[in-house]
């Protein structure tokens, strides 16, 4: 048994479970097939233990992607979330499997409080969050920048500002006609050249769409790494023959909550990476037995997020690194909002996300009364999934 099963297995009390809920203003309107935002309404968890270690995570509203709206978030939390945990005690495996049994749906919820119980832990034993995880802090991976669904010459700009900013790989935001989809892509690709692509497409085309303009994308040498989610979600067979009918890494995202969506995609042969975002699996368990699933299939993973604040992305920064077969991030969301509050957690060096270390996720608490204020200079980018 390793140091870190060993510390696992500690038994924890947990005191407290609070939240508090928050309004953050983006720079700009963030912009998918699936929907539009101007501000995020989230939630934070905090979980007390019994030794003084507070923990947080947080839920944005995504009604459109999990259903969740900060109403919902909040009851979640005031409610069965609250009942399962507190008071309780057990070891960490025994604390997250009470968040899992302790409601249907609600995964933005229960990442919530996932992500605050394994915060406060590893606070607890005073180390940083990877390296509790199997990872090593100085590892850093390469972010990306989302450019929203926009007319071709405002993608077009979007990208030349990111590229100039710093960004190498930039993902497109397609889905809604393939005419106009080649049009935005031919744009951008003509305002930055330089940059490598990944492309998501939101389920917005059907396979028989979706096969025409990913081959035709091909045909002209595009600089594209991946498709993500070109169809419908529950279409698996539809995502199984374009994945068969074109060359480029067709990739899952909508498709994958849980390890049985995971298992269903591998056996199907329906797609050559995941998406894992901790707002779908409800926490960093499911997330990292997803991202196994993908290592014993020999596939790859991307760490994403819905347009979710700081603390959220720190997680999903601190669950990439750590787990080898999750090699690419799309964690671009705080370059989006005014504020960069809490401190801490991690930096963007250039296209690099590096972690800041410290105990837990390494970020200072945020304060439950206030608003985070913009920043006096705001964040220079675009960015987002979900
Ligand atoms: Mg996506």
């Amino acid at each position: 048994m390793t140091g870190e099963d060993l510390r696992a297995q500690e038994s924890l009390t947990v005191t407290a479970v609070r939240h508090h809920r928050h309004r953050a203003p983006l720079l700009r309107p963030f912009v998918t097939a699936a929907r539009r935002t101007e501000a995020v309404e989230y939630v934070v968890a905090e979980i007390e233990l019994h030794r003084g270690a507070i923990g947080q995570g947080s839920a944005a509203e995504t009604v459109a992607v999990t259903g969740e709206s900060a109403e919902t978030i909040t009851a979640a939390l005031a409610g069965p979330l609250r009942s399962a945990l507190e008071g309780a005690t057990g070891t960490l495996g025994e604390l997250t499997r009470r968040i899992g049994a302790a409601l249907e749906g609600a995964s933005s919820a229960r990442a919530a409080a996932d992500v605050a119980l394994h915060d406060a832990w590893a606070k607890s034993v005073g180390t940083p969050l990877v390296e509790l995880l199997g990872g090593r802090l100085e590892d850093g991976l390469m972010n990306d920048m989302t450019i929203s669904l926009e007319d071709p010459d405002v993608m077009a700009e979007h990208a030349r500002t990111a590229v100039a900013g710093g960004e190498q790989i930039l993902k497109i935001k397609l889905g809604h006609d393939i005419a106009e989809d080649r049009r935005r892509l031919a744009a951008v690709v003509e305002a930055a050249p330089e940059a490598r692509l990944r492309l998501d497409a939101n389920q917005g085309w059907s396979p028989e769409q979706a096969i025409e303009i990913i081959t035709g994308f091909e045909r002209d040498g595009l600089p594209i790494d991946l498709v993500e989610q070109p169809v419908a979600a529950r279409n698996i067979e539809g995502l199984a023959r374009v994945a068969a009918a074109v060359e480029l890494p067709i990739m899952a995202d909508e498709a994958v909550w849980t390890t049985e969506d995971a298992r269903r995609l591998v056996d199907a042969d329906a797609c050559d990476l995941l998406n894992i975002k901790l707002a779908k699996t409800g926490g960093l368990r499911g997330a990292l037995e997803i991202a196994d699933i993908a290592r014993e299939a020999g596939m790859e993973c991307m760490v994403g997020a819905m347009m979710e604040p700081r603390i959220s992305i720190t997680a999903a920064a601190h669950l990439a690194i750590a787990h080898p077969a999750i090699t690419m991030i799309d964690l671009d969301p705080p370059a989006w909002f005014t504020s960069a509050a809490p401190r801490g957690g991690f930096v963007q060096d250039g296209a690099w996300l590096r972690l800041c270390g410290g105990p837990g996720l390494g970020l200072e608490l945020l304060p439950a009364d206030v608003d985070p204020a913009p920043d006096a200079a705001p964040p220079i980018g675009d960015g987002g999934d979900r």
